[in-house]
């Protein structure tokens, strides 16, 4: 039995955990002296939604917006431009104790488990430590209950509660930090490339507890991840960004077995599709990616895009829908055949 923790905001089997409509996230940057400024578009756009119990994979190349996404999702930054709903609230306009409910309820979970727990600290503070800043009524009888109990949830011993975060491999470890984003019974988790500095080997252990924890808990996933392979496990549906705006979203069955825009066609056919332990190091599509301060006019990967015609150089392409899932391509219909 685990140790109660109020859930933050009331719990229903499918409920919409996130809906974002044309969210952005722009930034002004100054380029020098004489060149005055210019804007990064690293988020441009973005609408979707998610519920409980569901995954959504956010896929793309190293700058192409997931992480501001992630810092929009988690309140750390506000948009720019769109709207964001968590739990059916507008945080801008929540109340600041409606805000603190909502920041309980979107836990996030780091790439890197090595960095993310402190060294100094044994696991039981690190697990209570949550506790003791949001939950001030519990004693420190039920802090150690609930921290035991979600460290017996992710596969941990009681005898680990006292160990310090250095004795542990970085597969526990990250179970650690899942663990610790458990602990105030949160909604949503925003896990950014979870399982990317782990060996391979350990990477499915990883995200099958993930995906155990998401059926126990009715957890919602927001999941970023540049390697499909990872997304292929875990995700329901996916969501492939370039350049800050998303290019094609849809179930991961659609998406991976009939992609339908040529960036997912070309991230696919750099990631082989078998067992993680026999997985080569992806290389993703041929090309720089261009200078998020200039982007592309038109179609933004036209400059990479095999299909590329003229119309692309000029065209915005909008999201819309393509045999059973959204892409941004003018000519998907005609590649697909
Ligand atoms: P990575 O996988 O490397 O983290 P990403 O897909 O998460 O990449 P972001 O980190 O969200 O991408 O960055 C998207 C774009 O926004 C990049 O061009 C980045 O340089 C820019 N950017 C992010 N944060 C800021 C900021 N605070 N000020 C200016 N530009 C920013
Ligand atoms: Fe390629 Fe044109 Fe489609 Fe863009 S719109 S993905 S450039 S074919």
């Amino acid at each position: 039995m685990v140790a109660a923790v109020s859930s933050p905001v009331p719990k229903s089997a499918d409920a919409v955990v996130i809906e974002a409509t044309d969210l952005r996230r722009h930034y002004t940057v100054r380029l020098g002296l004489l060149r005055g400024t210019a804007t990064v578009r690293a988020v441009d756009g973005i609408s979707f939604t998610l519920r409980s119990g569901k995954t959504l994979a956010v896929v793309g190349e190293s700058g192409s917006g997931k992480s501001t996404l992630a810092r929009l999702v988690t309140l750390i930054e506000p948009p720019t431009g769109g709207t964001l709903r968590l739990m059916g609230q507008d945080p801008i306009t929540a109340s600041p104790v409606e805000r603190r409910e909502l920041r309980k309820a979107v836990q996030m979970v780091f790439q890197d488990p090595y960095g993310s727990l402190n060294p100094r600290r044994k696991v039981g503070a690190i697990l209570e430590e949550p506790l003791i800043i949001n939950a001030k009524k519990m004693t420190a009888a039920e802090r150690r209950d609930r921290g035991l109990a979600m460290l017996a949830a992710v596969g941990l011993r009681p005898e680990h509660y006292v160990r310090y975060p250095h004795m542990f491999s970085g597969g526990q470890r990250q179970r650690i930090a899942i663990a610790r984003a458990l602990m105030l019974n949160p909604r949503l988790v925003i896990a950014d490339e979870p399982v990317s500095a782990l060996d391979i080997s350990i990477q499915a252990q990883v995200l099958n507890l993930m995906m155990d924890l998401q059926e126990r808990f009715n957890l919602a996933y927001l999941f970023i991840s540049h390697d499909l392979s990872v997304v292929q496990h875990i995700a329901d549906d996916v969501m492939v960004m370039y350049l800050g705006k998303p290019v094609e979203h849809g179930g991961k069955e659609a998406v991976f077995t009939r992609p339908r825009h040529p960036y997912t066609m070309a991230l696919l056919a750099a990631t082989p599709r078998v067992d993680p332990s026999q997985r080569i190091n992806p290389q993703i599509v041929k090309g720089e990616l261009p200078s998020p301060l200039s982007p592309p006019k038109g179609c933004a990967f036209h400059t990479r895009c095999p299909f590329a015609k003229e119309r692309c150089k000029a065209e915005v392409p909008v999201m819309r829908p393509v045999d059973g899932r959204l892409a941004a391509c003018h000519f998907a219909e005609e590649i697909a055949q």
